[in-house]
């Protein structure tokens, strides 16, 4: 059965859309940490980061940098926090959080709530940055 983010690169959910090539996608995480949190995938189904070929897991890091330096130029921050965690969706993902201090990465934390209103608003922000 494909992932939940396989039906989003195939346009069967829709999602906040930051930047696409013709291998990655990155988009607004839908429960985020901290607003402009941004995931980064390859639009190609593989379950778990160190599975990917070895070109194919420095590009995605590449595209995930491009979408960094939007994200910082758009939200206060000190910094872009980068993290893999893989435990709820089995598609390699990484997750791109504003952060202050080293807590704002905690995936314990509480998730923000933000109006579709909202992240519509900050992933236009963000794309107009790239
Ligand atoms: P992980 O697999 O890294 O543990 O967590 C998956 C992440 O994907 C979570 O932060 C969750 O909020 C996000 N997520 C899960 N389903 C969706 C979805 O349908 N759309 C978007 N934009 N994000 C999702």
């Amino acid at each position: 059965m494909p992932t939940i983010f396989t039906k989003i690169v195939k346009g069967e959910i829709p999602c906040y859309k930051i930047a696409e090539d013709d291998r990655f996608l990155a988009f607004l995480d839908i429960n985020p940490l901290a607003k402009g949190h941004t995931l980064v995938i390859p639009k190609k189904e593989t379950d778990y980061i160190f599975d990917l070929e070895d070109e194919v897991l420095a590009d995605l890091n590449i595209f995930a940098k491009k979408v960094a330096r939007a994200i910082e130029k758009t939200v206060t921050c000190k910094r872009i926090g980068i993290a893999v965690i893989g435990l709820e969706v089995p598609h390699a993902h990484v997750h791109l959080v504003p952060i202050n201090n080293i807590g704002d990465l905690s995936f314990a934390n509480p998730k923000l709530s933000l109006s579709e209103q909202e992240l519509a608003s900050i992933a236009e922000a963000i794309r107009s940055n790239l």
